[in-house]
């Protein structure tokens, strides 16, 4: 099978649809910024369902990186799929007190890095450029639309952006053979929270969630295997929410 890349892939919801998508056959080229050591448990897990997989350190901010990674998922074999999971929170701050630099690093990660990785896999996947055809789902998240008040509205302005990319793109090359999707997850249990400075958020807004509690990264990544596979295959440009109701 072809080979899909899943920035991110080192933990959380990117690890599991690393997991899906070897279980669907898919061979695997999985991105991590720093935490080496679980990148390579994820990819050996990957590899026992009898796939090939590998862990790249990449930081989807750094261009040079990104296209270093796609490098990587070129050597494995001809690319069919990209997973753009790869984001970060802040602190909770409200807009009157965030910094400019908060904004640009978050910015660099969630958007820059989403679209450079669009790019890369759109030059490989793309029948206008000789590519095969494919399928990019995008992780963004439920606070773009519900603003994070009061937690992280710049944050949820970014995963805006991220919705926004999905549809133009999804337009820009829907008869070019290739499919572009977001999924947009609301409470997940992951390190993320804890990353953002608020370890509890999970157990807090968890029992408010209407379906009355937290999603697993497993639970989205079903989604995104779903969007990946061609049981998909009249689904672009489409926001599916993982949200529990929320
Ligand atoms: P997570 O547990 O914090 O994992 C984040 C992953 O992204 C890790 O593999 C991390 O690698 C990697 N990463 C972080 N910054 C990176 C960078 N600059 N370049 C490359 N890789 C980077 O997060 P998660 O909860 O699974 O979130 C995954 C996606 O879902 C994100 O886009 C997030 O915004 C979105 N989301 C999550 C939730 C939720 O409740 N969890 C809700 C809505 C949306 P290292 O570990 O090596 O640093």
């Amino acid at each position: 099978m072809a080979v899909l890349l899943v920035t991110g892939g080192s933990r959380g919801i990117g690890a599991a649809v690393v997991a899906r998508g070897a279980a669907a056959g898919w061979d695997v080229c999985l991105t991590y910024r720093s935490d080496e050591d679980a990148a390579h448990r994820v990819a050996a897990a990957a590899r026992e369902q009898g796939v090939e997989a590998r862990a790249v350190r990449a930081d989807v901010a750094v261009e040079a990186d990104v296209e270093a990674a796609f490098a990587a998922a070129d050597a494995m074999g001809p690319l069919g799929g990209v997973v753009v999971n790869a984001g970060v929170v802040a602190p909770k701050s409200r807009v009157d007190a965030v910094s400019a630099a908060r904004v640009a690093d978050m910015l660099a990660v969630n958007v820059v890095g989403a679209v450079v990785t669009c790019r890369e896999a759109v030059r490989r996947l793309s029948t206008a450029h000789g590519g095969p055809g494919g399928s990019i789902v995008l992780v963004g998240s439920v606070a773009s639309r519900l603003g994070s008040p009061g937690e992280y509205v710049d944050y949820a302005a970014s995963k805006a952006a991220v919705d926004t990319l999905g549809l133009g793109l999804s337009k820009e090359v829907a008869d070019e053979g290739v499919r572009v999707n977001v999924v947009r997850p609301g409470i997940v249990d992951t390190e993320i929270h804890a990353s953002g400075g608020q370890p509890d958020r999970v157990a807090r807004i968890g029992p408010t969630v209407p379906i009355g509690r937290a999603g697993t990264a497993d639970e989205v990544a079903a989604a995104v295997a779903w969007l990946l596979s061609d049981e998909a295959s009249y689904c672009t440009g489409s926001v599916l929410d993982v949200t529990g109701g929320r």
